[in-house]
This record gives C-alpha cells, structure tokens and sequence, in this order.
C-alpha cells in the first residue's frame, strides 16, 4: 500500500504535466472510484478547471483548482496515477481519466478499488474530506520536531507501532515505513508510546524524517505484487534497502546476531530485531 514515500514520488512525477494545465474533460468508469462525490459533482468541479498546483499531506494527493476547489486522491492499496499518451491503450481496472490539453491524460488505475477520487470546495471540505482536517504532522511538509511528537507519545500507553500509524499522530506512516523507522531508531515496536524517554524521542524524530526521505529518493518501495509504480510506470528501489519488513526469520542485517521476529500489532504484522530494538 502507497505510503508516504510512493505518494510524494506520484506527486513528483505528475507536477510537470499537470501544473498550469487545463483539465478539458473527464472521463468516469467505476462509480466506487467516486463513490464519496458521484459523477455530476466531480465533473462540474474538474471541467474547465486548471491545476493551480500538486501537494501532499500524509498518502493524501492534493490538486489545488483555479476554482478554489480542490481535487483529492488517495491511492489506498493498489491505487496508481499513470501519466499517458491519449494514444496510449488504457490499462485495465481505468476508472477515472483526466484529460489535459496536448493529448496528456492521467489516468487513476485500481485494480482494488479502494482508491478514491474526490473534489471539494471551501464550503464543503469538512463535510466531504473530514479525516483532513484530523491528520497529525507531515514529517516532510509540516514542523515535526521532538517537541511536537512527544506531546503525542507522553498521552499514550499504546504501542509506539500503533502510535505511528495513527495518521493524526503523524500523517503518512504506513506498516512497511513504521517498521523500518522504529528499527533505525532502535526501539522495540511493543514498547509503550509513554515509556519512550527523550534521546528515544529524539532519536525516532530522526529516524522518521531519515528513512522517509531515503525513501522518496529511491523512489518509494515496489513490492513483488509490483502494483506501486510511479506515473511514468516505474517501479521504486527502497524495498532493496528493508533491513527488517517482510524478513520474518531471516538474520539481521544490523545487528548480525538476532533473528527478524513478526507479530501483528494493532492489526498489522511488524517486523523487529529483539536484539537491536528494545
Ligand atoms: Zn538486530
């Protein structure tokens, strides 16, 4: 699943086709993909618009419109922005097609359909898209310092894994960077949020702002299912840098002496070194 990392490498990878660009028509397939808004509104909030400029907050994609409005999309697990050529054939699993001037399409492909595509105005935003206005800091956009996560930690007796992917804790952590964070980091994944001293904090701050963009400069991590690619199609390299996701039993790679241990953690399989992490 398209974490923090895969969408920033998506948002790169779409500015400089997108920007300054007028969507002239859309094209809508599978209602599920705009299930939250249904056909009529995006398409009177996209049409005739021009994409002002490509943020980010968190795994959420956001396109400011010339309208004021805002086009939101969240890739979830399989989600993938593609930008083609009109004249390129349109991949499978196609639900929803922007087309820009030029013959430049981006076209929002999801063979799972979890994906979602939204507009929304000023007026409407906190009605359409609540789970915005909850999301905790960015690490790469916003000021996240030990000050700021610490606030969140001491309120806590969750495990520090959980705590990470609590998206209003911190926004943009998912399973794969939440594991490889608390492992640069040295922390155990069990380890009560409240019972993480301040050099702990510290150090996990750094770990958090570190691994994240290593990431986004290796592209994100595609995974053997492959369905994370960036617009132009390509796969990312991180998951050649994993030193513990997806390595159940196999020795670490840090450490050399403990062994990579799994187990599921607010509903998630994380994986850790006992001997490294404590
Ligand atoms: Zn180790």
């Amino acid at each position: 699943m398209p974490e923090l990392p895969e969408v920033e490498t998506v948002r790169r990878g779409l500015v400089e086709h997108v920007v300054q660009r007028r969507i002239d028509s859309v094209e809508l397939g599978r209602e599920r993909a705009y299930r939250r808004v249904g056909a009529d509104r995006l398409i009177a909030g996209l049409v005739g618009s021009t994409v002002v400029s490509v943020d980010r907050r968190g795994k959420y994609l956001l396109f400011a419109l010339d309208s004021t409005e805002t086009l939101m999309v969240h890739l979830r697990m399989s989600g993938q922005l593609l930008v083609h050529d009109a004249t390129t054939p349109r991949p499978a699993h196609t639900h929803v097609v922007l087309n820009f001037a030029n013959q430049v399409e981006v076209r929002f492909v999801d063979p799972r359909t979890f994906g979602e595509v939204v507009v929304f105005g000023p007026d409407d935003a906190e009605s359409v898209v609540p789970e915005l206005a909850r999301l905790g800091p960015d690490p790469l956009v916003d000021t996240f310092d030990e000050m700021v996560l610490r606030r969140s930690l001491v309120r806590t007796r969750r495990a520090l894994k959980a705590v990470l992917l609590d998206q209003s804790v911190i926004a943009g952590i998912g399973n794969i960077y939440g594991d490889e964070i608390l492992h640069r980091a040295r922390l155990n994944p069990l380890r009560p949020a409240n019972r993480v001293n301040r050099e702990q904090t510290r150090r996990l701050v750094r770990a958090v702002v570190d691994v994240l963009n290593e990431a986004v400069s290796a592209g994100g991590s595609t995974l053997r299912d492959a369905q994370y690619v960036d617009p132009q199609g390509r796969a990312g390299s991180f998951q050649e840098r994993h030193r513990v996701y997806g390595r159940t039993g196999q020795s670490c790679v840090t450490c050399d002496r403990g062994r990579i241990k799994s187990a599921s953690i607010g509903g998630r399989t994380s994986h850790w070194c006992a001997v490294c992490q404590r």
